[in-house]
Formats: C-alpha cells, sequence, structure tokens
C-alpha cells in the first residue's frame, strides 16, 4: 500500500505538496520549482490511462441523504482496464461529482442500483436526462432489484419516472439525438443470493440481499480479472455480505456516523440517533466487526458526513474492533486497484466543466417536435432583426446555411 492510505483526506496531499515547495525554496539555490511537485500524487480526471489490468473506483458521493456542498449522496463510479465502466447507485447530488470525471457519456450507460431510497437514486433524472443532453447516444442500461410487492421494485420506479417527465421528453423530441432517452431496465430478484445479474465482456456482477429500511435492499459485488469490489449500498450486518464479500480487494461498505455526533450535531434524540445508527444501518463499531470478518484488501467506509471534528470518532470506533487497511472516503477520493497494490489519492477537481462530445457520433435530431399552439406563437415578441444578425454573423463565421426560423422574415 502507498502513503496515505490511513489518511483518508485531501488535507494531507496539499499539506505535502505545500511542504515540497517550501523545501524547494529554502534548500535550492535554483530559484526554479517546476517539476517539484509529483503529478503522480493527485489525480486530474482525464489524464491516466488504465492499465489492462487496473481498475479504478471513484467516490463520487459519499455522504447522506442530507444535502451539503462536500459531499454528494451515495455514488461509486468502478472503471476497469478493458475499457468498461459502472456506476452503483446515483445518489442526490452525484451528477456534477461524475461530470466532473470528463468522461464521454457514452461510456456511462451501465447503472447498478442497490435500493431506492433518495440518496441512492436521487439523480436518477440527472443521469438520464442530463446524460441524454450531455451527447450520451445509447441507451441507458439499469439494474435493480424487485421489492416486496411490485409497486416497491426498480420496475415501477422507472415506470414511474417516465411517466413524470413525459414533458421534458416530449419538449425534446424532434430537437435532439433521442437515442440516449432510453432506459434499458434489468429489474432481478431482491432475494437472489449471489446471483449473477450482468456478465458481459469478463465483467460479472453479483447481487445478494441486504438489510436496510424494508425488503428490497441488495448489496453487488463486480469481479474482473481476478479482482472483487464489493459494495454494500446500505445494510445492516448481514451474513450474505460475510460470506459473498469475503477476500474481495476493495471493500465499500457503509459506515455511518456515531450516534453520539448525531445526537450533538444533527440533534437526534438518544431514542432517534440509536436504532438509526445501530439497526437501520452499521454503526462504526459493527463497520469495524464487518471489515475483521471480511478482511478485503482495503476496507472502504462511507456514508457519514466526513468532517474534521466528526472522522476522529469514527476512526476511533472502527478501531475498537478493525485493524487492517482503512479508508474513510470523501468525494473525490480514487483508488487505484491492482494485484500489487491499492492506491488511495485525491482528484484535482476542474469546476468549470462542459460536456464532451459524444464519443460514438451524434445523429440529427429523431422524432417529430410538437409544435407549440396558435394561442402561445401569438404570444411571441419577435424581435425579427436581431435574430437575423445572429443567423447572419453565425452563417458567415463557420459557413454553415442554416436558414432563418419560422415567422422571422
Ligand atoms: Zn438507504
Ligand atoms: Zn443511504
Amino acid at each position: 500500500m502507498k502513503k496515505g492510505l490511513l489518511a483518508g483526506i485531501g488535507i494531507g496531499i496539499v499539506l505535502t505538496l505545500a511542504t515540497l515547495v517550501f523545501l524547494a525554496f529554502s534548500n535550492n539555490s535554483d530559484s526554479s520549482v517546476e517539476n517539484i511537485a509529483n503529478k503522480e500524487d493527485v489525480y486530474y480526471p482525464g489524464t491516466e490511462e488504465l492499465a489492462p489490468d487496473e481498475m479504478r473506483v471513484v467516490a463520487l458521493g459519499t455522504g447522506m441523504p442530507n444535502a451539503r456542498p462536500k459531499q454528494a449522496a451515495a455514488c461509486w463510479l468502478v472503471e476497469l482496464g478493458n475499457g468498461d465502466k459502472f456506476l452503483f447507485d446515483i445518489g442526490t447530488g452525484s451528477a456534477e461529482r461524475l461530470s466532473a470525471q470528463k468522461i464521454p457519456m457514452d461510456y456511462i450507460d451501465k447503472l447498478f442500483i442497490g435500493h431506492l431510497h433518495s440518496d441512492h437514486v436521487g439523480d436518477f433524472d440527472a443521469l438520464w436526462i442530463g446524460g441524454l443532453i450531455a451527447n450520451r447516444v445509447t441507451p441507458l442500461r439499469v439494474w435493480g432489484p424487485t421489492g416486496a410487492d411490485p409497486s416497491l421494485g426498480t420496475q415501477h420506479y422507472i415506470d414511474n419516472i417516465k411517466e413524470a417527465y413525459k414533458w421534458d421528453i416530449a419538449g425534446r423530441t424532434g430537437n435532439v439525438d433521442m437515442r440516449g432517452a432510453e432506459i434499458q431496465l434489468t429489474e432481478f430478484d431482491y432475494k437472489g443470493e449471489n446471483e449473477i445479474i450482468y456478465n458481459e465482456n469478463g465483467v460479472v456482477v453479483r447481487s445478494f440481499p441486504a438489510i436496510h429500511s424494508i425488503d428490497g435492499s441488495v448489496s453487488f459485488t463486480l469481479e474482473w480479472n481476478g479482482l472483487k469490489f464489493a459494495y454494500s449500498s446500505d445494510t445492516y450486518p448481514n451474513k450474505w455480505w460475510m460470506e459473498y464479500a469475503t477476500d474481495c480487494d476493495i471493500a465499500i461498505h457503509e459506515c455511518f456516523a456515531s450516534p453520539k455526533t448525531m445526537i450533538e450535531k444533527q440533534k437526534f434524540t438518544p431514542g432517534e440517533a440509536l436504532p438509526v445508527a445501530t439497526q437501520i444501518h452499521t454503526s462504526p463499531r459493527q463497520y469495524g466487526k464487518v471489515m475483521s470478518a471480511v478482511k478485503p484488501r482495503l476496507a472502504v467506509g462511507y456514508h457519514f458526513f466526513n468532517d474534521f471534528d466528526t472522522a476522529p470518532l469514527v476512526f476511533e470506533e472502527v478501531r475498537q474492533t478493525y485493524s487492517g487497511p482503512l479508508s474513510l472516503a470523501v468525494d473525490y477520493m480514487v483508488y487505484n486497484v491492482t494485484k500489487d497494490d491499492i492506491t488511495v489519492r485525491m482528484s484535482a477537481i476542474d469546476e468549470d466543466i462542459w460536456p464532451s462530445p459524444s464519443a460514438l457520433g451524434k445523429k440529427p435530431a429523431i422524432g417529430e417536435r410538437i409544435i407549440f399552439t396558435d394561442f402561445i406563437m401569438e404570444g411571441r415578441v419577435n424581435y425579427s432583426d436581431i435574430i437575423k444578425k445572429y443567423y447572419d454573423d453565425i452563417n458567415e463565421e463557420y459557413n454553415s446555411t442554416v436558414p432563418y426560423p419560422a415567422g422571422v422574415e
């Protein structure tokens, strides 16, 4: 393992870089500081090709159902050296973290949903329709569990989110390449025990039950090229995880806030905090027990507000029950996994993100555009001279021949 494994925070990187720069100034008679910093200490999205046998796992949401700028809700990206990419959960706020990875959206077409809490699916619309308008021209493929009855399953969720967004889709039809608007859902039995739900291109994803909230939560493993990734989504400690996540290379399991933190920071009563932290979720001490049993090469804990004043207590409580390799994740933490090594770094983030062009190529707008009624059209105020000047200027600059729109003389 390389340095930084235990730190779990980006501050160490910043301090390391600052120290290097300071040393450069203080010890080097040459005043140049070029090439002093080791670029490999930080992950710059879009600049590193994976080795053929390498897996990269990126934390795109490590927080809670409560929105906050620092941490989106649950979302994990797994990228493989064979070019495949997989999302596990798409919690509220995670789509913007995904955009920061600078990956053409055509490659982001596979989503595995662990359960239907908003902090695990809250940005589904941003992935689906946001992906469509960010140049994804492939259908969005989704895998999610059944529920105890059909109205509690992923099929019901997808059917109804399509219903809810009819106005959005209707308005885009005829304006953009709509191939990315299609959703291909595979709903699988939440009771499946280590069932294969995906098997393509040398990648196998399996599902097994989780115990969280009500029936219908699952956890996953992804195996490829001798490497095994395990993701709990949310769960109480359970026998399936103990059995099927054992011996994985990287285990991402929820590690909820300490009940004490929920009382003091979140203003829960003890009667509210204790059941949530220890019965619906996995508390830090329970998490440590789970990891001591499963013995991953690296244990990753997420699903708490990971701050300077909360992380020490989580760390201390986990350490009461687990002494192995540990990372307490924050958003934009990046794990590179090979058979020989697992490294942990923070990403450098460019906030001025624009969508990447389609890697596969767009087609002209598909479908019949729905036109306004006369009632709305007659309300338009047409600044024809201004519109014509835009068309003339752009057509001249880009050597295009876009005709004036209807109603502009
Ligand atoms: Zn949940
Ligand atoms: Zn959750």
